[in-house]
Formats: C-alpha cells, structure tokens, sequence
C-alpha cells in the first residue's frame, strides 16, 4: 500500500444498501423532483442540524449563492466587497448577477476577509459584503456586522467550508443576511450535487423559492421571473443517508487533522491557520502554510509530494482576481495578503475513510529533506 496514489479528498458514502433501501419508494411513487417527500424531509433535517431559522436547498451551491444574491435584489451595477482567496464561484456568481465585486485583502492568521480593510472600501454604489469562511475558518462576523449596519449594507457568507461548523454555540449559518453551503460530492457533507441557502427572513424563503422553481405559484400561476435550482429526490436521499453518518465522519477528521498538527507543530517554516475560540470545527481542510525557512518552496513541495503518489492541492491558487476572466477589470485594491498566502498555501489529503498511516507517510514525506 505504500505506493498507492493518495488523493486530497474522497467522497464520503452510505453503504450501497442502505442508499438502494432509502430510495425504492421513489420506484412507487414515481415522485422524482419538484419538491417532493425527499426535499422536505432533508430541508427540515439540515434546518436542524445547521442550527439555522430558515433553509432553502438548491441544485448546488453555487446556484444558491447567485440565487440568494439575486433574491436581495441589488440595482445592477452595484458593487460587493468580497474575497479573492476562495473559489472561483464566489467571484462567478457576483459578476453573473450583474454586479461589480471589489477585492479585499484577507488575514494572515486564517485567510478571511480582514475587516480593519473593508471600511476603506465602501462607496455609496456598494450594496453589499461577501466574506468566505474559507477553509471552515470563521470569518470576524461580529466586526463585519457592525461595518454592515453602519452603511446599510447586507452580509451574505459564502458558507460551502463551513458545513457544521459553530461560533458562540450557533449555527454559522445564522449569522449575516443569508449563508450560502456547498454540498458538492467533494465537501464534508454532500448530496451528490447540491447546496443550500440559510438566513432568518421568512420573506427571502419565498423569494428563493420563486427563483428556483421558475416563479410558479399555481397550475396557471407564474408571479416572479425565476430560474430551475431544485433539489431532485435521489440527491435528497444521499443527504438524509450522508446525514446519518456526518458526525462520526468529522471526528474521523478530526483525528486525521490532530496527527497532522501534532506532526507538523515543530517543523520549520511549516506554518498552520489559528482556530478561532469559541468555534466547533469540522476538519473539512487541513491547509498548510510553506514561509521561508522550510527548505522547499510551496511548489517544489507540490512536486515533491506528488512524486511520491501524495496529491495535495494549491487552494487556493491563484486568486480570483488573478484569473484570466476577471484580471485587471475591476478596482486595482492591495491585495498583498492574499497574494502572499495563495503562493504558500497547500491543502494536504484529509477525508473520512483516510488511513492513519497514510497522514503518516505525508509527514514523513514533509519531514525528510
Ligand atoms: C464548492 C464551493 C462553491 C460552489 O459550490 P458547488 O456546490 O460546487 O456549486 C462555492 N464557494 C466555495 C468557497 C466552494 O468551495
């Protein structure tokens, strides 16, 4: 087994029968979307679990996110104060839905947007703040709200790390105007394809009901402009079934991630993200930090791993802002963190059914030199 390819992640999985089991009523009913038994039960499921007052599941998450955005109903042009250390999506779905993203910097201490920087940034075209929990890392939601409601502004999360993840004993979800989850077949929890909007206004509910389900209200009733983001009943069903098991996944990350940090707490220039007090994890990432005394740069560390089957990932590299599609088209802003971090960043294998021995011989391939 030594040779075998390691791979960043693994989807997690319900044993084949019990999937097989969970999803032949859909074989009598024949009730295989349109907000069926499925969608309902998983929304409540997750409303639950999340610790959230209002949830709406999507497709995917980054149809949530431009739904949600979409559902606040910005005038077009206006701009969003965002991050460019995240995934693509999150700078996609600001510019899909007519708007301008304008880049902050983030902190060295866990990749999150700084917030002593966002002040510097509003004009009076901006409508909005969209930070990233990235990496589950918990953004400062209490700095970042009082800046929001200084100027009028919403806080939407890009949430797709943070599933599971807690601060002051709530639902990270329950924090700004909307949160936006991922629950992609590479995320901590996922339904195949799928995501899923959290926010408290009852009214935003229907309004993202609309946009996911083409507007219509009635047999012959058609009352908003919307889009299809439906959740079907066979992703539904991965859901309720992954649920049942995500608790037990994560403290299996956990375990992962603690031999990590144990094995790489004294190795010079390897440095890790700090964890916020006050929070529950849930070990979806375990990024690491290659600065100048490690005697390999992030790259040549890259290199060196996969040499020996070990696959880790740049996440993540380069920045949005960087990307061709978006590269010197908007407010040219200091990015100077970020950038630094995305040339030092490396996100290492960690997912449930990991063998300790294999954290182990990725320390032992970070270790020898
Ligand atoms: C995965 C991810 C998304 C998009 O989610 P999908 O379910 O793949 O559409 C958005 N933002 C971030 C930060 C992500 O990691």
């Amino acid at each position: 087994m030594r040779n075998e390819k390691i791979y960043v992640t693994r989807s997690s999985m319900p044993s084949y029968e019990e999937y097989i089991e969970a999803i032949k009523p859909l074989w009598d009913s024949r009730w295989l979307t349109n907000m069926g038994r499925y969608h309902g039960e998983l929304e409540h499921r997750l409303r639950e679990f999340l610790d959230v007052p209002e949830l709406s599941l999507m497709v995917n998450g980054h149809t949530a996110l431009e739904l949600t955005i979409q559902a606040m109903g910005f005038p077009e042009g206006a701009e969003v104060i965002t991050t460019p250390f995240t995934f693509i999506s999150t700078t996609h779905a600001i510019v899909r839905s007519h708007l301008k993203p304008v880049f902050c910097d983030v902190k060295p201490e866990d990749g999150t947007i700084d917030e002593t920087k966002l002040e510097n940034l509003i004009t009076e075209r901006t409508a909005a703040i969209l930070p990233v929990h990235v990496y589950g890392n918990v953004c400062n939601v209490e700095e970042i709200q009082r800046i929001a409601d200084k100027y009028s502004l919403k806080v939407i999360y890009d949430a797709a790390h943070a599933f599971g993840v807690t601060y002051k004993g709530k639902g990270i979800g329950s924090y700004g105007d909307a949160s936006v989850f991922s629950f992609h077949a590479t995320k901590v929890f996922h339904t195949i394809e799928g995501g899923a909007a959290s926010f408290s206004d009852r009214g935003l509910y229907e309004k993202l009901y609309n946009l996911k389900n083409f507007g219509i209200r009635g047999e012959e009733l058609v009352t908003a402009v919307g889009a299809n983001g439906k959740m079907n009943e066979f992703c539904a069903v991965m859901g309720l079934c992954n649920l049942e098991h995500v608790e037990e996944a994560a403290a299996r990350r956990r375990a992962l991630s603690e031999a990590y940090e144990r094995g790489l707490r004294e190795v010079p220039g390897i440095r890790l993200f700090e964890a916020k007090p006050e929070t529950k994890r849930n070990y979806g990432y375990f990024p690491i930090l290659v600065e100048e005394e490690y005697p390999l740069s992030r790259d040549e560390l890259y290199e060196r791993l996969k040499e020996k089957g070990i696959h880790t990932r740049k996440y993540f590299y380069p920045l949005t802002s960087d990307q061709a599609c978006f590269k010197n088209r908007y407010r040219d802003v200091e990015l100077g963190c970020a950038r630094e971090l995305a040339e030092r960043v490396l996100v290492l294998p960690v997912y449930e059914g990991m063998e300790r021995e294999t954290a182990e011989r990725v320390l032992h391939a970070i270790h020898t030199d």
